[in-house]
């Protein structure tokens, strides 16, 4: 498998070289917006540490995003009062992976409502009231 990539645009967001709507982080992992949200709230959660995506991540490095995963999953289905919840994750080129710093997308949703298309960035001002709306359910 490709080696990781120490200039991919999560490590940069990591070393807070470029900005990023951030919600929640803990030692081992970081949860912030997406840019393209494809349902509002949309959040991609990673670890701290490098690895490309679950076919060279460890054990441990998993684990600490799934709970972080989780936790907030709870938190925008507050936040967003949803019916539901849709994970997402995709593991190298074929797999539709875009970015190659493991990540799981976390998407609230509604009853009968569709994920948007794919690649359309959000207006900043709105980014930034949803991850309001998050860290507010953390909060509680
Ligand atoms: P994928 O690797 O297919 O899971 O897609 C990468 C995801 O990262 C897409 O949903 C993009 O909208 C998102 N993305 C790309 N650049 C940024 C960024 N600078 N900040 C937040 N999300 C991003």
């Amino acid at each position: 498998m490709t080696a990781y990539d120490r200039e991919n645009i999560f490590a940069k967001i990591l070393r807070a070289e470029i900005p990023a709507a951030r919600v929640y982080e803990d030692d081992d992992t970081l949860a912030f917006m997406d840019i393209m949200p494809r349902a509002d709230g949309h959040l991609l959660v990673i670890p701290k540490t490098p690895c490309r995506n679950v076919l060279d991540a460890s054990p441990q490095q998993l684990a600490a995003v799934m709970l972080t995963v989780q936790r907030l999953s709870h938190a925008v289905r507050k936040a967003f009062d949803a019916d539901g919840v849709t994970l997402q994750q995709f593991n190298e080129a074929a797999g539709g992976q875009e970015v190659f710093h493991l990540h799981f997308h976390i998407l609230p949703r509604h009853e009968g409502d569709k994920l948007r298309p794919p690649g359309k960035m959000a207006e900043r001002e709105q980014i930034e009231a949803d991850a309001a709306k998050i860290r507010a359910a953390l909060a509680l």
